[in-house]
């Protein structure tokens, strides 16, 4: 696989979960990571783990923040938008502060990252966008008409953009995890979490790394061919 000593890679919601795998899996890659996130302490924490990376604050839900996180971090190579909230309830009642967070949040803020990240990986005629979208995207979900529109809004967003510049030599990919073990999923009631796993024929949730090296695979020059693709990660739980 691609030695990336010679990339930066910027990876939003890298504090916890599977940002921080993901940017752990590309240190180790040989990428210098510049980890995202709003919480600093905990991003400082996640990047001591990793060789030659620095943190920037960010705040998805500010564009202005966005705007000041690129500026900090320079040029970069790799985009990884994978961070990610949830407000969950009934479309029926949901409150409209609830369902604007979640899309500004999720999917327009990965919106604005594309943006400050283009100029330069199209002046480069090189780059790698991932997108972190869910199986939930695919599948639908009860209880997250918010969450499932942002995530089935971020596959139509890269093929989008995959499309509009694949000439200049930057890939636009998604990645679509199942059921992940991290500190989004364990807020569940366990009795949810063990229907949940009967749904997956793999028989287990997956692991932060098992997403985390999908993402060092897209982001790799190997994966050159590729763009505007969803690649699942869900051990078999839903088949696209
Ligand atoms: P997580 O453990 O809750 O971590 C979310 C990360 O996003 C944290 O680093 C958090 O840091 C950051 N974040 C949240 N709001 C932010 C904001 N406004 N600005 C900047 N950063 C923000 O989540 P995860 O489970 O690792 O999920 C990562 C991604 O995968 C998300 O997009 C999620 O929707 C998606 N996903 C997860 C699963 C799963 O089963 N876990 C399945 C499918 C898809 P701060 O709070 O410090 O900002």
């Amino acid at each position: 696989m691609t030695n990336m000593t010679n990339r930066t890679a910027f990876v939003t919601g890298a504090s916890r979960g599977i940002g921080r795998a993901c940017a752990q899996a590309l240190g180790e890659a040989g990428a210098r990571v510049v980890l995202a996130a709003r919480d600093t302490a905990k991003l400082e924490e996640a990047a001591m783990q990793i060789p030659g990376a620095t943190c920037v604050s960010i705040d998805l839900a500010s564009p202005e923040s966005i705007k000041e996180a690129f500026a900090k971090a320079g040029k970069i190579d790799i985009l990884v938008n994978n961070a990610g909230i949830t407000k969950d309830g009934l479309a029926m009642r949901m409150k409209k502060e609830d369902w604007e967070a979640v899309l500004r949040t999720n999917l327009t803020g990965a919106h604005f990252c594309i943006q400050q990240a283009l100029p330069t990986m199209m002046k480069a005629r090189a780059g790698r966008i991932i997108n972190i979208s869910s199986v939930v995207a695919q599948s639908g979900n009860a209880g997250q008409a918010n969450y499932v529109a942002a995530k089935a809004g971020l596959i139509g967003l890269t093929k989008a953009i995959a499309i509009e510049i694949a000439s200049r030599g930057v890939t636009v990919n998604a990645v679509a995890p199942g059921f992940i073990e991290t500190p989004m999923t364990d807020v569940l009631p366990d009795k949810v979490k063990e229907e949940l796993k009967t749904r997956i024929p793999l028989g287990r949730m997956g692991s932060p790394r098992d997403v985390a090296v999908a993402i060092v695979f897209l982001a790799s020059d190997e994966a050159g061919y590729i763009t505007g693709q969803v690649l699942s990660v869900n051990g078999g739980m839903h088949l696209a």
